[in-house]
Order: C-alpha cells, then structure tokens, then sequence
C-alpha cells in the first residue's frame, strides 16, 4: 500500500465541476485583480471565523506583513513569537524591519508558552504573534490579557488553523487584534496558487489593511503609507469559495482520522511503553476545537522511524528541523544552541502522519501496525 502525506486528489475530484464552474465565471467576467468575487470570499471568511472584517492577501506570508504594516511596526520595534513554527512568522516581523524576540513552546501543545512571554517583553516590545500551529489554537486567553495590559499588539498567525476553536469556541484568527490566514494548497483551506487572508474586528485597521494591500493608498495614485502588492487574485478567491463549502466536511474528516489514529495506536503498546506520544489537547474537553492540519506524534528514535516508514511508502514529514533562532538568515539575532530547549527538542522528536480527508480505516492501520513493526 502506498499512503502520501497529502492527497490533494482526493478532496479535488468531487469537487471538480463546481470549481470549474467559477473558474469559468471568472474568465468569462475577465475580472481578474479583487473585484466581486474577492469580496465575496472577504465576506464568508469573516463570517466563518466571527471576525467583522476580512481581507484578502496575496499569500499568508503577505497577510502578516499586511497586517505588521497596518500596525506600523518597523524598525526599532520588537515582535515576539515562537521560534517553533513555518519561517514566515517570523521572516515578515524581519521584512518589516522589526526585530523577531523569540520564547520557548510547551512541550505538550507545541504553541508559545504564555508563562514565559512577559520575560521577553522590553520597551520596544509592540506586538506578539502566537501561532496556532498543526490546527490547534494556542492558550491565546493569558496572552491577550497581558497584551491589553501591556498595550501589545496581538496578530495571531491562524495559518494551519482555520476554523479551530479555543476554549468557549472562539474561532483561531478571531480573538487578536488580526488574525492571518493563509490559502496555500496544503493547508486546510487551499487555493490552487497562493492566496491568503487577514481578520479584523476594528474598522480603522480594516481600512488600513485595505490600503496596504494596495501601496498604502486610499485614493489611486496618492500613497499616504509605503504598503505593498498584497492583492488576491479573483480566480483564487473564486475557487477557495467552492473549496469553502466543503471545509466543515473536511475538517470532521481530519478530526475522525485523528481519533481513529489515537484508538489504533492505544491498542499497541507504543505509548504505554513510552515510544510514542500523542499530540495532546491545551484543554482536554475541548479535543475537537483542533482541525489536525497536521497529525504530529512525539516519537523515540525519529529519524530512523521515518526512514522506515519511507520504504513502506507511508509518507511523513518533520515540522520543523530546525527552530527558526538557529536558522542562518537570524544568526544577527544572536540566538545560541541551547536557548529555546523545548522547540529544540520538538525539532528532534516530532514526526507528521498523513491525515488528510480521504485517508481511509486500513491504510491508517497499515501506517500503525509499520509504526509498531519499527519498534518491535
Ligand atoms: C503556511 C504558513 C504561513 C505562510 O503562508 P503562505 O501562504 O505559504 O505564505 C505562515 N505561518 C504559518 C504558521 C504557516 O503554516
């Protein structure tokens, strides 16, 4: 049996018409740059997420600029955010000219540990990104709270969370001041390109974004701030407002997926014995606020075990080798080996399963019973 890690196919072929359908729409309109069918889609998003506003962006990466900018963070300023998490986060508080001020996750949720972010705050400190990352929202209460108090800034980088709950169900990109989402084709909402999209709930900064999407300008040809080309496309809206349809359904689908992975693997002894260790819930009663973007285990032995299942062509992937404060590009930074020890130690141990929509009961029991034949 060959498993992917991601079967796009699969989620496509059923809605093959429909998507064509708009993208005809499109062509026919030849209204390609924003216009009505990225206002449509600004319109549900927002909805979807219980958000006022939405925005859409050129990518998610361009979402958290986009929205940096909207909050004039630049140069001589300080964005704090987890070292554990995709490069973008903290590459766009680099691009702003800002300075990325990292601290550690916790260790059972891979998120930033809200204990620890008030010791990394200075008076240049002037907004903080929690991620939430694999699809499962980051303890966002303590965080805003001390943001408030410390009048900060919250962007919350919702790029593998859309639609994920928090504790009272308040929806990932919704509770921030922003919230970034992106559509790139992986992620749970995808675009067949890149797309992305910032939430608001202020009119003023719903305005601001607006205009940086579009060289800072609110009148064409007159440029009050120096924005950017941020724009979505209206053939990329149109065709992740057909995939938006469908996005309850998947989502339900990647939740069962993980629950069915959850029963296989308690049937062996991998985690009684310590081998294998499930992606756990910030709060427990609340396991199916996670959309499971990613299936993350922690895992004995890592690399060998995916070198295994690699020949058993199940695929996997590692998110991420290596925390962004050892990356190259940041050594300016003057990060050390040794400084965020958990995101460290995440890098080495944590492996992704495939838990795309589609998967089906036997080939997640082919990819369990190889895990367990690695270990026996
Ligand atoms: C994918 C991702 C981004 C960037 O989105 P793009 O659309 O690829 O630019 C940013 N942050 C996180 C956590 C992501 O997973």
């Amino acid at each position: 049996m060959k498993i992917p890690l991601l079967d796009l196919a699969a989620q496509h072929n059923p809605i093959e018409k429909e998507i064509r359908t708009a993208i005809d729409r499109v062509l026919k309109s030849q209204y390609f740059i924003l216009g009505p069918e990225v206002k449509g889609l600004e319109n549900r998003i927002a909805d979807y997420c219980g958000a006022q506003y939405a925005v859409g962006a050129s990518s998610g990466t361009d979402a958290l600029i986009m929205a940096l900018m909207a909050l004039e963070i630049g140069p001589g300023d300080e964005v704090i955010t987890t070292p554990y998490t995709f490069f973008a986060t903290a590459s766009a508080i680099a691009r702003v000219g800002a300075r990325p001020v990292f601290v550690d996750i916790d260790p059972k949720t891979y998120n930033i540990n809200p204990a620890l972010i008030s010791q990394a705050k200075t008076a240049q400190t002037k907004a903080i990104i929690p991620v939430h990352l694999y699809g499962q929202c980051a303890d966002i209460e303590p965080i805003l709270r001390w943001a408030k108090s410390e009048k900060i800034f919250v962007i919350e980088d919702a790029a593998q969370a859309i639609g994920a709950e928090y504790k009272d169900g308040q929806k990932a990109g919704s509770m921030g001041d922003l919230g970034c989402f992106s559509f790139f084709p992986s992620k749970n909402l995808g675009a067949m390109g890149d797309g992305g999209m910032v939430c608001a709930n202020d009119k003023g900064l719903y305005e601001k974004l607006l205009a940086m999407r579009v060289h800072g300008s609110k009148t064409k040809y007159f440029h009050q701030w120096l924005g950017g080309n941020f724009r979505l496309d209206a053939l990329q809206a149109a065709i992740v407002n057909v995939k938006l349809d469908s996005l309850n359904s998947w989502t339900k689908a990647r939740q069962n997926n993980a629950a069915q992975y959850e029963a296989l693997l308690k049937q062996t002894n991998l985690i009684a014995e310590g081998k294998v260790q499930l992606p756990l819930p910030v709060f427990p009663d609340r396991v199916f606020g996670h959309i499971y973007n990613q299936f993350v285990l922690r895992v004995e032995n890592r690399d060998a075990l995916r070198g295994f299942l690699t020949k058993a062509e199940i695929g996997t992937e590692i998110y991420y080798p290596l925390p962004l404060h050892l990356q190259e590009c940041f050594k300016f930074l003057g990060y050390n080996q040794g400084d965020f020890p958990e995101s460290e130690k995440a890098a080495q141990e944590t492996l992704a399963l495939p838990i795309y929509p589609g998967l089906s009961i036997q080939m997640q029991e082919y990819v369990v019973s190889k895990i367990s034949k690695f270990y026996q």
